[in-house]
């Protein structure tokens, strides 16, 4: 990329992406869930329909559904699952893209932790690290979860690395089927 471009990063004297000038494509981690509303599979298979729809964007991979105990959240059991995309949005834009499905959803946000009919987090982005008031990357407890490490392991189990050092294991989660479009 032009070396005067302002979208230019540079982290440990190599370039990582430059997502203003440049078609970049990255592998990011979406971390679907919800635990208010009727047919909570059927939520989770539309937001990856979502998905699969944004620009600029290919759905490579879902994991199955599960069911899991809310954990820093209120309500019934939540079903969750993990998608991994190739996307040439830039960080922003997806969690802005990601916000929108979100809102086409119903989501609300009342008061924190409240019940949620769809959350999408923004799990991971390539090997991208940032932290700003609106977005953290990697997303922040990412490996203390249950409901984000079990599926992440089904679809990149390369990442297991990521699951190590914290205790998740005792979470309640089971594997309900497939996830399919
Ligand atoms: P939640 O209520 O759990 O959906 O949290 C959403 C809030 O977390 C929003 O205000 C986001 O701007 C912020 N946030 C920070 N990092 C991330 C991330 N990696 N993925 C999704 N939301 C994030």
């Amino acid at each position: 990329p032009p070396a005067s471009s302002q979208a230019v990063w540079r982290r440990g004297g190599r370039f990582l992406a430059c997502h203003a000038c440049c078609r970049v494509s990255s592998r990011a981690y979406i971390g679907l869930g919800a635990n208010l509303g009727a047919d909570l599979g059927a939520t989770l298979t539309q937001a990856a329909l979502h998905l699969a729809a944004l620009p600029q964007t290919q759905v490579v991979a879902l994991s199955s559904l599960w069911r899991s105990a809310p954990v820093d959240a209120e309500g019934p059991d939540f079903v969750n699952a993990v998608a991994a995309l190739d996307t040439e949005l830039a960080p922003m834009a997806l969690l802005d893209a990601l916000q929108a499905i979100e809102l086409a959803h119903g989501r609300e946000r009342p008061y924190r932790h409240a019940p949620r009919t769809l959350d999408l987090d923004l799990l991971l982005y390539g090997d991208v690290v940032l932290d700003t008031a609106r977005l953290t990357l990697p997303h922040p407890r990412l490996g203390e979860r249950a409901f984000v490490l079990r599926p992440l392991m089904e679809i990149a189990p390369e990442l297991a690395h990521l699951a190590r050092g914290h205790d998740w294991a005792s979470q309640r989660i089971e594997r309900l089927g497939p996830l399919s479009l």
